[in-house]
């Protein structure tokens, strides 16, 4: 039985509640949830949900979906915002990626599974919320904490949803993302594992509209990329018809056009040493060009590999100490610019 969608189906006026939805209990007694916040608007309307993290050390989304909830008057609303702030909160208590109790990878688990792993559990404990209630879905990440990134956006194009990518492209437009990169779940992707497992994708397949928004770097509080999530809910929900625009809140024009990417990898070291980068998270890097160069600890020092073809740097790391086979710069290697609807 959906609780949040209960609650804000309720006709009892504007309101804000908050909660946790039970999902199971520890060894010790403790409870696990999953908690939230909705705000119901004085007139109906649509309803944003913005979701905090899938991944456990990935703060900045988190921090700016709360506070956007805070920045909200019920009576001047029309439908509605759910914050679910954390979708993994045994990984989030850890400070780290995955649920430390099954180590799976939440984020290629959805829908879930109501008698798995906890993993599973939580996964289908916030879709059964999620189901028939959210309109638009934001799936807040970061990378991980060794890598620096500009706020961009990741989106899939499911083949029997209602949703059109450009639908997507419109959602993404209010956020400025510098790549918005179309991510393949079929083939071989840029990531081992089940991408079909994405709550932006099975959200898609439910009709719902949504993408993953990254926001910079995890176990941070990261100011710009924060302000960057936050201004763009405000114009996504006024894009939405849900607020209006006003003196004191203006809202940022959306993007007219996205730089969207369709090819994407990895470069990692040959071998290991200190990267001292010679560039930065964003830049386009010109064929021919290196990213940066190994300093070894014999004081000798080698250029990375030169790229075959331009490159740009989607994140690049901010941690120098490498080994062989470690990441060094996730690049988008194809992209083209699309005009948004
Ligand atoms: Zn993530």
């Amino acid at each position: 039985m959906p609780i949040i969608g209960d609650w804000l189906r309720q006709q009892s006026g504007p309101a804000r509640t908050s909660g946790q939805l039970p999902v199971g209990s520890m060894a010790s007694g403790m409870s696990v949830t999953l908690p939230y916040v909705a705000v119901r608007g004085a007139q109906p309307g649509r309803t944003l949900w913005l979701h905090g993290q899938v991944h456990g050390d990935e703060i900045n989304g988190m921090v700016a979906a709360l506070r956007f909830a805070r920045s909200l008057d019920p009576a001047t609303l029309r439908g509605n915002v759910v914050v679910t702030p954390t979708g993994n909160p045994q990984a989030l208590d850890a400070r780290r990626k995955r649920n430390p109790y099954d180590e799976l990878d939440l984020d290629q688990t959805y829908p879930g599974n109501a008698g798995g792993l906890v993993s599973e559990r939580l996964a289908h404990a916030l879709m059964a919320e999620i189901r028939g209630v959210a309109d638009v879905l934001i799936n807040l990440h970061t990378m991980n904490p060794l890598f620096d990134a500009r706020p961009y956006t990741v989106y899939k194009v499911h083949p029997d949803s209602r949703v059109t990518e450009a639908d997507v492209l419109a959602a993404m437009a209010p956020f400025h993302p510098h790549v918005a990169c179309q991510q393949d779940v079929g083939g071989k992707g840029e990531l081992p594992g089940n991408i079909a497992g994405a709550l932006d994708y099975q959200c898609l397949a439910a009709g719902i509209c949504a993408f993953m928004l990254e926001l910079g770097s995890g176990s941070r509080f990261e100011a710009d990329n924060i302000d960057v999530a936050e201004t763009g809910f405000h114009t996504l929900a006024v894009q939405m018809g849900m607020l209006d625009a006003t003196p004191a809140r203006p809202a940022r024009p959306a993007a007219t056009s996205l730089r969207r990417v369709r090819r994407r990898g990895w470069i990692t070291a040959d071998e290991g040493g200190l990267f001292l980068p010679a560039a930065r998270a964003g830049d386009l890097v010109p064929e021919g060009a290196s990213i940066g160069d190994t300093l070894k600890l014999d004081a000798s020092l080698t250029p990375v590999k030169p790229l075959s073809r331009d490159g740009v740097l989607i994140g690049l790391r901010s941690d120098p100490v490498v080994h062989t086979g470690e990441r060094l710069a996730f690049v988008a290697w194809e992209w083209d610019t699309v005009s948004v609807p």
